[in-house]
């Protein structure tokens, strides 16, 4: 029997189109506002530095595998009984970890035609087969996700606010969603911009957890809270879920800087509410700047906003993109979404903010 001369990746392995993070560099532009990966203009909470200064001290312990003072800090926050809760070494571990657990070759993940691509990397990296629904109006549509199940369907991934669109789905949508699916399907809100909506009519998913087996919520440290460099994400999840997650996750997989803070991150609402407040203001001053320039922009509940440019030579999103990386303003192209025409604008500071206004201006203008 021949065998190949070298190891061989799983069958699919090679076929994922690897993640391209949001660039964070312009060549020979000294000064950058990096507007591409929807990290927070603020920072993370003051109390951060000096909790990772004092975990420092003690870098040759092991962490807390169960990272018990970090869920308790969570369940403060939001109510929740710690038990319920899992942290991991970002919510992209957590997306892994659920695929891992849940699909297998043969198997079935979807999520919506302009979904977050890890997604899509991670039901392959299991084997399964990634499954995609379009989409309405840049917004998930439930009657889609619901058409799209078979009998090989293990798990819906919905990021609700969606990246990189910024639209989301109501409630109710969300309880019709749960409530069409096979009770064995596993459907996994994933809500890293949750603390950003402002609508009466969102809910993150907490309830809905609570109240059924088969789905649970993601969130992260890395957006509102300004912790993205530390890696911190956490699930609330029916019992059953975290009995298997649990056992298939690295024993140490949250490290000791990122317990201590995400712990302090989490107990200052001030600083949460300082970039909410921030948000409320700039994301519609955002959107009427670039409306009035003649861009379309899709309506976001989340820190970051979906421009759309026109077709027309000169103007396309592609040359925008070079124009604005030229000042130092680094966007996020999008066509990997399925979106060549838009550029993703991150809410940043007022400074960026009004920099994006003035060179988007100059462009359209030109
Ligand atoms: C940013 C983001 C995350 C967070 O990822 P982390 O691994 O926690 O940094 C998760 N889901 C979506 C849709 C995101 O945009």
């Amino acid at each position: 029997m021949t065998r190949p001369d070298r190891p061989q990746p799983n069958p699919g392995i090679m076929d994922i189109a690897a993640y391209v993070p949001g660039r964070e560099s312009a060549p020979g532009v000294a000064k950058i506002y990096k507007l591409s990966s929807n990290e927070t203009p603020l920072g993370p909470s003051p109390a951060v530095a000096e909790a990772v200064a004092s975990a420092a001290a003690h870098l040759e312990l092991y962490p807390d595998g169960s990272a018990q003072q970090l869920r308790q800090a969570i369940g403060r926050a939001h109510g929740l009984n710690p038990e319920r809760i899992l942290c991991a070494n970002g919510s992209d571990e957590l997306l892994g970890l659920l695929c891992q657990t849940y699909l297998s070759p043969g198997s079935e993940g979807i999520f919506t035609e302009h979904g977050f691509l890890v997604y899509r990397i991670q039901i392959t990296a299991a084997g399964a087969v990634p499954v995609v629904v379009p989409e309405s109006n840049l917004t998930a549509d439930v009657d889609a996700i619901l058409a799209a199940v078979t009998e090989r369907t293990k798990l819906v991934f919905l990021a609700n606010p969606n990246n990189p669109t910024g639209t989301y789905l109501p409630f109710s949508e969300i309880r019709r969603l749960q409530s069409g699916l096979p009770k064995d399907v596993l459907l996994v809100l994933d809500a890293a911009y949750a603390e950003y909506v402002r609508r009466n009519d969102y809910e993150a998913g907490i309830e809905l957890v609570a109240s059924s087996e088969n789905v649970v919520m993601t969130r992260t440290f890395s957006k509102i809270h300004g912790l993205a460099g530390l890696r911190i994400g956490w699930m609330y999840a029916p019992e059953a879920v975290l009995a298997a997650v649990n056992r298939v996750r690295g024993p140490f997989n949250v490290n000791a800087l990122a317990i201590a803070a995400g712990s302090a991150a989490i107990g200052d609402r001030a600083h949460v509410e300082r970039a909410v407040a921030h948000n409320e203001v700039w994301l519609p001053r955002l959107r009427g700047a670039f409306e009035e320039i003649g861009l379309k922009v899709t309506p976001s509940v989340a820190n970051f906003l979906l421009i759309h440019f026109p077709e027309t030579e000169g103007k396309t999103a592609a040359e925008a993109d070079k124009f604005l990386t030229g000042q130092g303003l680094i966007l996020r192209r999008v066509s990997g979404y399925g979106l060549p025409h838009a550029l993703r604008m991150t809410v940043g500071s007022e400074e960026a903010n009004r920099r994006v206004i003035a060179a988007l201006s100059a462009f359209m203008e030109a």
